[in-house]
């Protein structure tokens, strides 16, 4: 057995780690209790099977591409740094990445990941063609949105639970270059941060850092980050036209003691964040799509900051309507407690395509919190307001939502079950996860 967690490091549970090497293989080591494992970025509970887990990182070739329309077919394995380091200088990008480029494509799709245009462009999965899916009941099928679309909705966003994506037909983005022309809008409190949010509805990519200690006429302040793809015109002279990835050599060696984040090292953090990217507020500059999309990956492992006993993300989305009182008041909240890490986003969101899919018109923040004291008891709080307000919370980031919580965030579960078990009549594709959330008891 080994002791496997998710990025959060909270919980760490014993599971047999598998690693098939084979599609055969895969579907002999997907016996009762297993789910698929990509590169473990999921914070919580998901990629962790009951009794054993399936790692697919193995699986990590490209099988065609076809650079006439930018269709790719690949295996689940294969990493969004890799597909962007070899097509990206070649012109193609993803449609979608989220805020790391360590995720697997199976990842990817399993959790219909969004990225910093959701609200205009859509998740992950709008993106796939079709996968090659293996059910628990042990086939293996094609699936997309004409053949064999229950399975293919079903999975999309699905968290694993309807097979193992083994492999994927994605549409790539074709672009002149691989830097964002960015532009920085400082909001100095929340009415202000949801107004640029709004404006910024044009822009490609749009994504807002609020600084969740700030309070009273300070509440909510905020950068936001406004960005599309620039022209090979606009770069730097001399500038490549695709920036190379900086290696994220330098890392956290070791688990931080948990009071290295405290109050009091988070507003200082906070306070110099902000002016610095006020003082950068106004105009438009180009950055490589690096730092743009993914500025958490340069430093390796710091999910060690939180020390030992990890951290919790927080991450819920609110309908649109009504979404300015609920969110002052989760802030307002989070701002007294004063542990919620630097690391919080708010961003607008579409409607999601999968029938699990997280995303729905609104907005969604993201907050950090360190597992400790009464840490699980203030975020049950936190989720009646979000249920109150017809949210819901991020499975790919939940390790502790309650049943109820995520019964009444998504009510397309029923329909979702009911493929499921057409999929897996014997329930042999079991998580952690899906045992806290869906399984019968
Ligand atoms: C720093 C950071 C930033 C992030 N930012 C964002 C963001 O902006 N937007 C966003 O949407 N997410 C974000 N995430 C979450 C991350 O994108 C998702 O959790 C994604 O699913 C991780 O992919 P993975 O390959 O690591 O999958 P894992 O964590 O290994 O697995 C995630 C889920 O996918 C399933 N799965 C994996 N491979 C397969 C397969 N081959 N077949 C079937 N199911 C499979 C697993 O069973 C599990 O349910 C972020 C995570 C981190 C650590």
């Amino acid at each position: 057995m080994t002791l496997v967690s998710g990025w959060g490091r909270f919980p760490v549970v014993d599971t047999e780690m598998l690693r098939p090497r084979s599609f055969e293989a895969v579907g002999e080591a997907m016996a009762s209790g297993a789910v698929a494992r990509g590169n473990g970025r999921a914070y919580g509970d998901a990629a962790i099977g009951a009794a054993r887990t399936v790692a697919m990182t193995a699986f990590d070739r490209v099988r065609s591409f076809d650079p006439a329309t930018g269709r790719i077919r690949l295996e689940a394995g294969v990493l969004l740094s890799d597909l962007i380091d070899t097509f990206g200088p070649r012109g193609f990008l993803p449609f979608v990445v989220p805020g790391t480029r360590f995720v697997s494509i199976g990842g990817a799709i399993a959790a219909d990941v969004h990225g910093k245009n959701h609200h205009c462009e859509g998740g992950f999965g709008r993106y796939v063609d079709s996968i090659l899916l293996r059910t628990g009941q042990g086939e293996t099928i094609e699936a997309s949105r004409e053949q064999n679309s229950d399975a293919f909705l079903a999975t999309v966003g699905g968290m694993g639970l309807t097979g193992v994506i083994l492999e994927a037909t994605l549409r790539l983005r074709t672009v002149e270059t691989g830097w964002i022309r960015e532009r920085v809008i400082s909001a100095s409190d929340l009415d202000a941060a949801m107004r640029a949010l709004d404006a910024g509805d044009a822009a490609t990519y749009s994504v807002a850092w609020i600084d969740c200690v700030a309070r009273g006429k300070d509440l909510g302040r905020s950068l936001i980050y406004l960005g599309e793809h620039a022209g090979k015109d606009e770069l730097p002279a001399g500038a490549a036209a695709f920036p190379a990835a900086k290696d994220p050599g330098l890392g956290v060696p070791i688990d931080l003691p948990s009071m290295t984040l405290n109050r009091f090292s988070i507003r200082a953090f906070n306070e110099l964040y902000y002016r610095m990217g006020a003082r950068r507020a106004g105009g438009s500059h180009v950055v490589s799509l690096y730092p743009y999309f993914f500025p958490l990956d340069s430093l390796k492992d710091w999910n060690r900051i939180y020390g030992k006993r990890g951290f919790l993300q927080h991450q819920c989305v609110i309908p649109e309507n009504g979404a300015r009182a609920v969110l002052g008041e989760i802030l307002d909240r989070v701002a007294r407690r004063g542990d919620a890490s630097f690391l919080a986003v708010l961003k607008k969101l579409g409607q999601g395509d999968g029938i699990l899919s997280f995303p729905l018109p609104g907005y969604t923040l993201a907050l950090d919190f360190p597992v400790k004291d009464d840490i699980l008891t203030f975020l049950d709080e936190i989720d009646r307001l979000v249920v109150a307000a017809g949210g819901r919370l991020y499975l790919a980031k939940d390790a502790r939502q309650s049943r109820a919580t995520f019964e009444a965030g998504y009510p397309a579960l029923s329909r979702f079950n009911a493929i499921r078990k057409s999929l897996d009549p014997a329930g042999n594709i079991r998580s952690k996860l899906s045992q806290r959330l869906f399984d019968e008891v």
